[in-house]
């Protein structure tokens, strides 16, 4: 859900929306029709009229619905199933966990051991910038809100009240409590919210393609973006802005890796100022770009980290924040003076989810599976971009295993297709048709599949686009 567009693009896939599925979850009874579950991310119109598509198991790259189906999941999960969906050792790790301690917190300087191996085991694998402490969450919003608090923590106790504004981007996604949509670029996230808060500022969207000047290189975006931010911290007041937050590569907001040299030029303002940088590394990081971490590929040297979604492979709920040395040695002789550092989880480095994030580490070391990524990718990168000469399509565009495509009338950034005609939605329902999930929002659709996909599933999930695209021309012609 990304805007009144993608609302409007649902909308007319109701007209082709498949055929009630014979166990409904019907709630008739309190007045509604359908379910009743208040669904994330979903319009009451197809909670309330259609059936929703209930997936009940999965094996490798394949989820399977309560009918039986078996769909290509191409955006693995919500880009989190990184090692697809039965890795017996993940279910190993879990259950031997379970039955030998299910719970215990890690307040007050009590813990358990797997908390304390998976904060070593992301110390020693992050090694972009060397990292000093991890703070563990359950979700990627908690990390993001997480890192807030930090940072003022951080500069209270520096003696820097009034450096407390954050700078994120149009488009991002960090998340959708409070402060983490807040942070989140995506306007859907903040209508009707009352978002953002106010100490959060949006810079440009890096998206070459869509916001280049006629004429203007990558590298010449680049600088402009980076000048932008420059000039957007002065007029604000340096001693004003705490921290910058980028994802590595954009996610949701449709999957958009940075122009050539933007992360060289974005760096070198905000070390200017002395900004603290923040890498939402929440989809990118364990290989998905085929590097252990994005920070690798475009040689970012965070202060902050944040991790969560294939940190466990998604097998249980788990997020990160891993602070640079110089914050959590600030951190801590502050936290001496006050008596506590008093944030945290009941759930904080919760010993089965620690325990599943180790072995998904681990697999992620012993199989290589960034090498995997980097092998496999020309595969994907290339089967999929073989469409950009589609006249529907403006824009394909991705690294590594994240690919993301941009419908546009005549290729052109400036003729979208009516939002009515719901053109990416109508991709979906295709793709679906043909046993293949993917995400829509709005005219972009997105996919990011299990890291371990084999070639022939590569090559399958090429095949169903190649089709799913020939069939959305047909129809959008
Ligand atoms: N950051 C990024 C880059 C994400 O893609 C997401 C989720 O998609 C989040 C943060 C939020 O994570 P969660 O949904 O676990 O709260």
């Amino acid at each position: 859900g990304t805007g009144s567009s993608q609302d409007l693009a649902n909308a007319s896939v109701r007209h082709f929306s498949s055929a009630p599925s014979p166990q409904s979850n019907s709630t008739e009874e309190n007045g509604f029709k359908g379910h009743g579950m208040l669904a994330p991310f979903t319009a009451g119109w197809q909670s309330s009229d259609v059936h929703p598509l209930i997936i009940d198991r999965s094996e490798g790259s394949y989820v399977y619905d309560n009918n039986g189906n078996k769909y290509l999941d191409s955006l693995a999960g919500l880009w989190c199933t990184a090692l697809g969906g039965s890795e017996p050792r993940l279910v190993k790790a879990a259950t031997d966990q379970l039955n030998k301690l299910p719970f215990y917190h890690s307040f007050w300087n009590r813990t358990t051991k797997p908390t304390l191996d998976l904060a070593d085991d992301l110390l020693s694998m992050f090694t972009a910038r060397k990292m000093g402490k991890a703070f563990f969450t359950n979700s990627g919003s908690e990390a993001n809100d997480s890192q807030v608090k930090l940072v003022w923590y951080y500069n209270n106790a520096l003696g820097r009240p009034d450096k407390k504004k954050f700078i994120a981007r149009s488009k991002a996604y960090h998340g959708s409590t409070l402060i983490s949509a807040s942070l989140t670029g995506l306007p859907a996230l903040h209508q009707k919210f009352d978002l953002p808060a106010p100490f959060v500022l949006h810079t440009d969207c890096p998206h070459y393609w869509r916001f280049h000047l006629p004429g203007e290189t990558e590298e010449e975006f680049a600088t402009r973006l980076a000048n932008n931010l420059e000039n957007l911290i002065l007029k604000e007041g340096p001693e004003t802005i705490a921290a910058f937050i980028a994802e590595p590569v954009m996610g949701a907001g449709g999957v958009i890796p940075p122009p050539k040299t933007y992360f060289d030029k974005v760096q070198a303002v905000v070390k200017k100022y002395d900004i603290l940088f923040i890498v939402d590394e929440v989809i990118t990081a364990f290989g998905r770009l085929g590097t252990m971490f994005g920070s690798d590929m475009y040689n970012i040297k965070p202060d902050l980290v944040t991790l969560a979604k294939a940190l466990s492979s998604a097998y249980v709920p788990i997020g990160a924040t891993l602070v640079s040395p110089e914050i959590a040695d600030v951190i801590d002789s502050q936290s001496n003076k006050l008596g506590s550092f008093a944030h945290g989880f009941t759930y904080s480095g919760h010993p089965v989810a620690c325990a599943v994030a180790i072995e998904a580490l681990k697999i992620y070391r012993e199989r290589n599976i960034p090498d995997h990524v980097k092998q496999i990718a020309p595969r994907f990168q290339e089967g999929t971009k073989a469409f950009a000469g589609s006249p529907i399509v403006g824009e394909i565009r991705g690294v590594g295993l994240i690919l993301g495509t941009e419908f546009a009338d005549n290729k052109s950034r400036d003729s979208p297709f009516p939002a009515e005609w719901g053109v990416g939605a109508i991709f979906g329902q295709e793709c679906q048709k043909r046993g293949m999930l993917v995400r829509v929002a709005g005219d972009s659709i997105m996919m990011s599949p299990p890291l371990t996909i084999t070639a022939d599933e590569v090559d399958e999930l090429v095949s169903i686009y190649g089709k799913a695209m020939k069939a959305t021309e047909e129809r959008v012609a």
